[in-house]
């Protein structure tokens, strides 16, 4: 058996999606971080359990073809976004695709067909959010990034996944900081103002919001701040405060106020317009979103007379793209600003039959109840959901079953949950089509998927 400080020669068969490499020997499963698929390694134990060890990457004896040259970011590893950054792109699909395989076979789902992975195959510079935590270091006021798992702040101001416009407004914000002598909060003793710096941007409008968290209700010199931010960068279009006094890991508070310019920003997706409260969510890959619609929108192939029923709606995102201004639109969404976007959403795109639910989509006996009465004949209407990661509810599942909707598209973030969720469609009836994984989130070691669940086995 195996012990801790033990040197062992290792065969890397693949990458799991925490990006360690697996190999196994004598029965055991063994995680190296850093290693790539097809490396041959010489690996120290440092963690033994029952079932598997962990074990740190000593020396390459053989370098997989897979491993990138590229030197793809500047920010220090232990950032932990990109735990692809070494591996060559088509590495990195198909160990994507392999992940969802495996989260169907897992879920007793082996038989469902699992497509080739689609991508925009864009890797920089895609994401449109950026919440970086402040830290005090060496006198100075810096932004960056916890390293993976912790709560340390690593200073880092460029990240290759951002657009270019964050590090230069993060710098800004830190000089100002920095010349305004503005106290950067402190996790251990609650006190300090400045906690996180909240960007959003807007890829096809080019419009960007900043919002600061603070730990407090004022910023010192709060409208010199939004006047010379403004004034270097005429693309803010919104500056905020959100004020989070808590001693919370949770980032945003439930406060905002409006410094400057709009309460939320504006953008297009596949030539539809909407507009972006800082609470709502909004898909944070501009191009890999419209993919990602596109794809939803083949499946559902929405009939002239069909209502759409879209649950975990957001802003009315997916509805407002697949659906046709004359569509009867119902769309269920938890956040309330997310709910009231959605509805100016639906104006401002000439929708004039939508109508948008603010509640638990978990909540099945009374607000999808009310939302599916709504649609009138369950069996011209289709449904789309697209929850969080902790996917649907099964009492939601229940209910759209129990209703026998003739198709349900299903969109996610997480292939462990679409894989169970889909599970439970199959117990009660619902035919699994073809998975369509689609990578939104490139060198990163998320993976979304489309699937439709068709009434009738
Ligand atoms: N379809 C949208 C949003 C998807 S993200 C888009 O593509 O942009 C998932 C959404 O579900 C978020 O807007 C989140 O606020 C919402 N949500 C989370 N839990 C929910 C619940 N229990 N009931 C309804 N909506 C929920």
């Amino acid at each position: 058996m195996f012990r801790k400080n033990d040197i062992l020669e290792l065969d890397i068969e693949e990458i799991n999606n925490l990006g360690a490499g697996v190999g196994h020997k004598d029965g055991m499963v063994i995680f190296v971080k850093g290693a790539v698929s097809g490396d041959r390694v010489k690996a120290k134990i440092i963690k033994v359990d029952k079932k598997y060890c962990v074990a740190r990457l000593e020396q390459l004896l053989v370098a997989s073809r897979e491993r990138s040259s590229e030197v793809f970011c500047k920010a220090p590893e232990a950032c932990g976004g990109c735990i692809y950054r070494h591996i060559l792109y088509e590495h990195e699909c198909e160990m994507k695709r392999r992940y969802v395989m495996g989260a169907f076979l897992r879920a007793g789902l082996s038989d469902v067909e699992v497509e080739p992975l689609r991508s925009t195959k864009q890797d920089k510079g895609y994401r449109n959010k950026a919440q970086y935590p402040f830290a005090m270091v060496g006198g100075r006021v810096k932004v960056g990034f916890y390293a993976g798992k912790t709560h340390k702040v690593m200073p880092c101001f460029s990240c290759t996944l951002q657009p270019e416009i964050f590090e230069k407004i993060a710098k800004f914000v830190c000089d100002f900081a920095d010349e305004k002598r503005i106290s950067v909060y402190d996790e251990q003793s609650g006190k300090g103002l400045l906690r996180h710096l909240y960007l959003r941007h807007g890829k096809a409008s080019g419009e960007v919001m900043v919002c600061l968290v603070i730990n407090g209700d004022k910023l010192p010199f709060e409208e010199e701040f939004s006047v010379r931010l403004r004034q270097t960068f005429p693309d803010v279009k919104s500056v905020m405060l959100n004020a989070n006094r808590q001693k919370t890991s949770v980032i945003l508070g439930r406060e905002y106020r409006l410094l400057s310019g709009r309460s939320y920003i504006e953008d297009t997706l596949l030539g539809r317009r909407f507009r972006i409260s800082p609470a709502a969510f909004y898909q944070v890959n501009h191009d890999g979103a419209e993919l990602l619609y596109r794809i939803a929108a083949e499946q559902v192939a929405l009939g002239p007379d069909e209502t759409l029923l879209d649950l975990y709606c957001g802003i009315g995102t997916i509805g407002l793209c697949l659906a046709s201004p004359r569509t009867h639109l119902v769309g269920v969404e938890i956040v309330p600003s997310a709910v009231e976007c959605a509805r100016e959403n639906a104006k401002a795109n000439g929708f004039g039959n939508a109508e948008f639910f603010c509640g638990d989509a978990g909540d099945a006996e009374n607000l999808i109840d009310q939302a599916i009465k709504r649609c009138g004949d369950p069996e011209k209407t289709a449904v789309v959901v697209d929850p969080p990661r902790k996917g649907l509810d099964a009492v939601l599942i229940d209910h759209l079953t129990a209703k026998g909707f003739p198709r349900i598209v299903y969109v996610s973030c997480d292939p462990d949950t679409l894989a169970r969720d889909c599970a439970r469609f199959r117990a009660r009836g619902y035919r699994i089509g073809p998975v369509t994984p689609v990578d939104m989130f490139p060198k990163t070691g998320h993976c979304e998927g489309v699937v439709s669940l068709f009434k009738g086995l």
